[in-house]
């Protein structure tokens, strides 16, 4: 018997004014899934995750964490419910410092000694960030900040992590630490939902993946299945 998703959502619409972004996407993570969100540009997977995070509004459809909607929470509500969003784009502070990033990622808890240990745990788990932790994060580089964007979601402590783009404009050495942290992260339980056009890498990560074509789930299944398919290697696997 299966359990209770930690997220399902269910025949989710969205439109950006005209235009139609999410047509009926249905989809669930259990606890402690890798899950991927695969598809070309345009495709609705950055819309998926505004959605879930309540950063966009839903035109039907329901999103359920733990069965229970999250329709009507603030984004800040549905961080305290557990979810933390790693946007696109790595939108770090550029003025503040290293650390007061990270403390802004735990804004939404008040256990000063545990924000503490957790300070302390991504500075060990990124240590680049230790040694650059008194600099503006405007000064740090390109992946550098995408790995701040995501210590300081971690640093909400989330039960749900999602996690858009980690890849890119980073630098393969960088894209390769930091699914090398990702796959540790996935050791303590996370529940990771993964955007990323970096299918290969993706799909080395996840348990399950699924494929958006233009606001629907085109397809769906285990990364091992998907990594077999004809059609996910010729689109998103360039050929391989
Ligand atoms: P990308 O990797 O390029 O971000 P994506 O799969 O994440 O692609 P979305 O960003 O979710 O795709 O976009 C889905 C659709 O919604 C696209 O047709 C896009 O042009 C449109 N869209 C996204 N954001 C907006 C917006 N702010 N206003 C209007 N249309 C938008």
């Amino acid at each position: 018997p299966q359990t209770q998703p930690l997220l399902a959502l269910q025949n989710l619409y969205v439109n950006y004014g005209a235009v139609s972004a999410l047509r009926g996407v249905s989809l669930h993570l259990h606890a402690g899934e890798v899950v991927a969100l695969l598809g070309a540009n345009g495709a609705g997977k950055s819309t998926t995750l505004r959605a879930i995070s309540n950063l966009i509004k839903v035109a039907s459809g329901q999103i359920l964490l733990d069965g229970s909607p999250l329709t009507g929470l603030s984004p800040t509500e549905v961080v305290a419910r557990g979810v933390a969003h790693c946007p696109e784009g790595r939108r770090v502070f550029g003025g503040m410092s290293v650390l007061e990033n990270l403390r802004l990622g735990a804004s939404v808890r008040s256990d000063s000694e545990g924000i503490k240990s957790d300070t302390e745990r991504m500075l060990s788990l990124f240590p680049i960030l230790a040694e650059r932790r008194s600099q503006a994060a405007g000064t740090l580089s390109g992946g550098e900040q995408q790995m701040l964007a995501l210590a300081r979601a971690l640093m909400a402590r989330p039960r749900l992590l999602l996690l858009d783009e980690p890849s890119l404009g980073v630098a393969p050495l960088i894209i390769k630490e930091i699914f090398k942290i990702l796959r540790e992260l996935r050791e303590t339980g996370v529940t990771i939902l993964l955007v990323e056009q970096n299918a290969r890498a993706a799909l080395g990560l996840a348990d399950r993946a699924y494929v958006l074509r233009t606001g629907s789930v085109a397809l769906s299944g285990s990364a091992a299945e998907l990594s077999q398919s004809e059609e996910v290697a010729q689109a998103y696997l360039g050929g391989g």
